[in-house]
């Protein structure tokens, strides 16, 4: 069976887990510390906290943008559900914003005008999807305009860049990034995740919301009395100083994670290689095209999503891939619009106020790209999806 996506692991990948299991420290001790460094020094940042998930870091995230009761947070309705969920988790309000045909990003048009008619909204979340790197410059000038935080939630896009070549992470253009090292994503560290910043201040806060909201060694105590004796620091003294979680990593996961790293241009160029050999074969076609259509040399190619026009060739999508299964090829479905989510219709949300999301969720299709796929296993999958479409 040939996945939509999957992990690659290497006998270094192993080594280094088993070393950690050898070593002294399972969690909290100096792999997390590593991890952190090498992706904050890779992507540019100043600092990096790394976290259980991906969805952990976007809970934190939402919280350090102010998010809460009465208050909003905007993000695109083809997302996983995680992104529109941090809203959730601190009370507040999520909300969408469109996406552009050309891309399947928000469109920066789309938001630019949500935030003309809505005060409440303070923090957009910017989803690079697919690993294609959104137009920050317009979606920051919009957010910075109506006094709004900008997250960019990009899971698929570890090792992605800008049109100016800096690295996705970096945050430019955002307050606050979040990654996610679930084995579907470019780097695999079982679970996990990680913000990255480039303000000392979220930095500090982050590390504190992620265990507990108790303070690290050098915060300033907020009770000195209780914590000092004639001038001393007493040793058993913490403090919690605000409500957190416990979303911490261990370094089992981040020994992975790190290892895993080490080879993530290798992934991407080869993940890249795949997804020309995938335009070059699907181009010219009139009912099936490659989702994204610009920008794509930047990309870290996380998915590769083709849209097929199953209304016109007569097909249901269900058909199409219960064939392809048959043929032993999975795909998949990358998202159905978080509006469109049974919880969220609850909440009052309709995926028709969305056009060109739902335009783009009745023809999506995301079929196999991953690092061990092979020229002939591609091949392979392309002609049976020819056969269907051309
Ligand atoms: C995977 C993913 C997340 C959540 O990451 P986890 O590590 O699985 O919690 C959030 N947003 C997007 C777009 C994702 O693909």
């Amino acid at each position: 069976m040939i996945p939509y996506g999957k992990h690659h692991l290497e006998e270094d990948d192993i080594q280094a887990v088993v070393a950690i299991l050898r070593g002294g420290a399972l969690t909290q001790g100096p792999t997390v510390d590593a991890f952190e460094r090498v992706v904050a020094d890779y992507v540019g940042a100043r600092f990096a906290v790394a976290t259980a998930s991906g969805t952990a870091a976007l809970h934190l995230a939402a919280m350090i943008a102010g998010v809460g009761p009465g208050s909003a947070l905007a993000t695109s309705p083809i997302t996983f559900i995680a992104s529109a969920n941090a809203a959730l988790y601190v009370s507040g309000t999520p909300c969408f914003v469109d996406i552009d045909r050309s891309t399947v990003n928000m469109s920066p048009a789309a938001l630019r005008s949500l935030l003309e008619h809505r005060r409440d909204i303070k923090a957009v979340v910017p989803v690079h999807f697919a690993g294609l790197p959104c137009d920050m410059p317009p979606i920051r000038a919009a957010a910075d305009s109506a006094g709004a935080v900008v997250i960019e939630d990009a899971a698929h896009a570890l090792g992605a860049r800008y049109p100016n070549g800096s690295l996705v992470g970096c945050c430019a253009h955002s307050l606050m990034t979040v990654f996610s090292f679930h084995p579907v994503k470019a780097v695999a560290a079982g679970e996990g995740g990680m913000i990255t910043t480039n303000d000392e201040h979220v930095y500090r806060r982050l590390l504190r919301l992620r265990s507990h909201g108790i303070n690290k060694a050098d915060d300033p105590l907020i009770r000195p009395a209780d914590g000092n004796d004639a001038g001393q620091r007493n040793p058993w003294y913490y403090e919690m100083q605000e409500l957190g979680y416990h979303y911490r990593i261990t370094d089992i996961q981040c020994a992975l994670g790190m290892s895993q790293f080490q080879k993530l241009d290798r992934f991407i160029a080869r993940r890249r290689e795949l997804a020309h050999r995938y335009d070059a074969a699907f181009a010219g076609l009139r009912k099936c095209h490659a989702a994204q259509q610009v920008g794509r040399e930047l990309s870290g190619h996380h998915i590769y999503v083709l849209r097929i026009d199953f209304a016109g060739l007569g097909l249901s999508r269900g058909d199409v891939m219960r064939r392809l299964r048959a043929q032993d090829i999975g795909s998949h479905v990358h998202y159905i619009p978080v509006p469109a989510q049974p919880h969220y219709r609850s909440l009052g949300f309709d995926p028709v106020d969305y056009p060109e999301a739902a335009a783009y969720y009745r023809e999506a299709l995301t079929i196999p790209l991953y690092y061990d796929l092979s020229d002939a296993q591609q091949d392979y999958i392309i002609a049976a999806i020819l056969s269907m479409v051309a």
